[in-house]
């Protein structure tokens, strides 16, 4: 059945507020040409109606709230209330960048000790908090890469190792920066190749950037031995931070031979994202590069802080004023709330969730890289493939069972991919319950492919041109000429 739209609801004079009678002079309103000809074309409906439809609106679409969103890659874990209650809080959410230092103390401690918790977490010896998202935080990783190289003199280096498993911010990002991506091939178990780095490390070697564990969910196992040849390349390493869910108090990317890494607090660290932002991707690096990150870094002198400026090395501002300052308050709020065991017993359960459904569905869904993973999970929809079925067909059915698809078609290194990132906050009940309706799919697939082919049945909207859906969204009720 149709649902009725808001202006389909309205009916003339029904109001939401009553306001009281007047009882003071009446004023003239301003001269006739600044009024509208006719009143604005707005529903007009009783408080209660506008409650429905918006709470109506908010179960249409899936969000991390509603039901299980297994969407590999962007860490769509639950997102504690408490960070909220916290952000909201008008001495916080109410603030000005403009205020002066001593007025702000408060927002530039939790800035401050969120950045001593990210080196802590990290292992790294410095930070910037400013750049928006993850993506703008590998642009201002790059820009200190180069920075660093041509501070030395070194002007030649001009090229940056990436494996062919590479998320698709990673090239963009190399040649938003002026840099050269070098593609390398990843061996048969889905991590980097010594061998392949080896051929590339010469003295026009800028860096390396990778995702660890990688895009296939795996941890890179020789992630020393390609640093050390990196390094002794006279390159620097770069890793993209973006599933470090996987490694909390487990091990520190600077141990393991990174100078640079983008952590993205949205993910990680419990922020609501999707849709665009907002995010956060705060930048941690090695001591010889500090020199080199975006003002104003703040500092502390004593029990005061402070927005230190003076820095000629810098590489100057990535975003307005400080960075997104709510989320990071979100991310401090979820740090301090586990702690360093909390945060250990995040990233092990990640990991356990991710294996128990790796091992669960391997019956069904084919895994090419079939060894150990961390806290996600890359299946292939070829057994489905014989049936004429594909990922996509496999991902449009799960919204019909009121769960979110995974992520599709990526790696670009696995053939009808289906990235499947669980995270830990969800229960063994709500992972059983995804198991057992892929199995269904599975069986789906086999008698009845069709089924799957004209799948979601069940949503507000069917199969939509996906690429136009995204471009130009149409969330107008009426047309263009009728308003
Ligand atoms: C999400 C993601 C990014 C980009 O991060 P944004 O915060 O969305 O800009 C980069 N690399 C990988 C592997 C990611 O999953």
């Amino acid at each position: 059945m149709h649902e009725k739209l808001l202006y389909e609801l309205s009916v003339p004079d029904r109001q939401g507020i009553r306001f009281p009678e007047i009882d003071v002079p009446r004023s003239e309103l301003p001269s006739q040409n600044l009024l509208r000809k006719k009143p604005a074309p707005l529903p007009e409906v009783s408080e209660f109606d506008v409650v429905r439809h918006f709470v109506g609106l908010s179960t249409k679409n899936h969000h991390v709230d509603k039901d299980f969103y297994p969407l590999g890659s962007c860490t769509m874990k639950y997102n504690p209330k408490v960070n909220e209650l916290v952000a909201s809080m008008p001495e916080f959410a109410g603030l000005h960048p403009f205020l002066p230092t001593h007025a702000v103390q408060g927002a530039l401690q939790v800035m401050y000790d969120l950045g001593e918790a990210l080196k802590a977490i990290t292992g790294f010896d410095a930070v910037t908090l400013q750049p928006p998202a993850g993506a703008s935080g590998e642009m201002t990783g790059l820009m200190l890469m180069k920075a660093y190289h041509s501070d030395r003199g070194d002007t030649k280096r001009r090229k940056i190792i990436i494996p062919d498993s590479a998320h698709g911010t990673n090239p963009a990002t190399i040649a938003f920066a002026g840099y050269v991506a070098v593609e390398v091939k990843s061996a048969s178990d889905g991590t980097l190749d010594p061998e392949t780095i080896h051929a590339e490390a010469d003295d026009t070697l800028a860096g390396l950037m990778v995702t660890n564990p990688n895009t296939l969910g795996i941890f890179e196992r020789n992630i020393k031995e390609v640093s050390d040849i990196v390094h002794g390349a006279g390159g620097l390493m770069y890793m993209d931070g973006a599933n470090l869910n996987a490694l909390l108090g487990i091990t520190h990317p600077a141990a393991l031979g990174f100078d640079i890494m983008h952590i993205n607090l949205h993910k990680t660290f419990s922020t609501p994202h999707g849709g665009g932002g907002p995010g956060s991707g705060p930048v941690c690096c090695i001591d010889s590069l500090k020199p080199f990150l975006p003002v104003p870094v703040v500092l502390r002198k004593g029990d005061e802080y402070y927005h230190d400026w003076d820095r000629p090395g810098s590489i100057g501002k990535v975003h307005g004023f400080y960075g997104n300052f709510l989320i990071m308050l979100r991310a401090l709020t979820y740090i301090l709330a586990n702690g360093k065991d909390g945060l250990e017993m995040v990233s092990k359960a990640a990991i356990v969730n991710a294996n128990y459904l790796r091992v669960k569905l391997q019956p069904e869904y084919f895994i090419p890289f079939p060894d150990e993973c961390m806290h996600e999970a890359v299946f292939s929809a070829d057994n489905q493939c014989k049936h004429g079925v594909r990922g996509l067909d496999i991902a449009k059915r799960l919204l019909d069972f009121g769960l979110h698809a995974p992520t599709v078609y990526f790696p670009l290194i696995v053939h009808e991919a289906l990235m499947i990132e669980p995270t830990e906050t969800e229960s063994k009940e709500s992972l059983d319950n995804f198991i057992a309706v892929m199995k269904q799919i599975a069986k789906e697939a086999e008698e009845n492919p069709d089924l799957l082919h004209n799948a979601p049945v069940n949503t507000p909207v069917r199969r939509l041109d996906e690429a136009l859906a995204a471009r130009k969204p149409n969330v107008r009720y009426k047309s263009e000429e009728n308003v």
